[in-house]
């Protein structure tokens, strides 16, 4: 009788933290995206392509030149897929007019008038400058379907793209602060 309630305490204990790990997950954004139901403005290719070096990035470094070059938090998020931890990064809650540019080759990506404070941790932009200058790809690390956002020039990783953004676009561009460098109006 006893070992019956004691297994019966443990499976309840087992469901609650199960649970919540899913609630925690979800509120953090890194819920499992469903890939088939994104909206059309959602391009998104195979990283079997990136991984088979399908993409021609223009520019191109050797790990070792990365190295020298970036910091290694840029490195570790560039070139590593890293992520920063939420709610650390320079430009989260940055708020001057500007542009946003790729730290790691200096291709334009953003401009402050696309950034909104999603509260998430990381800086989030509801759109891209217009060009081809990010590329998606299904990102299935960690046991969920994400969309990896890259840079196009250098195939450095920027962070993800989820569709539960603001309107007009309805999409969050969920971006790495190493991943960026900032260039402030008039500075160019
Ligand atoms: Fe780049």
């Amino acid at each position: 009788m006893r070992t019956e309630k004691t297994v019966m305490k443990h499976l309840l204990i087992a469901v609650f933290m199960i649970t919540l790990t899913g609630v925690v997950l979800t509120g953090c954004g890194l819920r499992n995206a469903d890939a088939e139901n994104k909206p059309e403005n959602f391009v998104t290719n195979d990283s079997t392509k990136e991984k088979s070096g399908e993409y021609m990035f223009k520019v191109q470094k050797t790990d070792e030149e990365w190295k020298k070059e970036l910091t290694e938090e840029q490195y570790y998020v560039l070139r590593q897929k890293g992520t920063e931890k939420a709610f650390t990064g320079e430009y989260d809650h940055h708020k001057e007019k500007g542009v946003f540019a790729c730290a790691g080759c200096g291709a334009e990506l953003f401009s402050s008038e696309m950034k909104y404070d999603s509260g998430c941790g990381w800086p989030a932009f509801f759109t891209k400058l217009a060009g081809d200058r990010i590329i998606e790809q299904v990102d299935r690390s960690f046991g969920m379907i994400r969309t990896e956002i890259l840079c196009a020039s250098c195939g450095g990783h920027l962070g993800h793209v989820f569709d539960d953004g603001p309107q007009p676009t309805g999409l969050r561009y969920c971006v790495n602060s190493a991943s960026l460098k900032f260039i402030r109006s008039g500075q160019k």
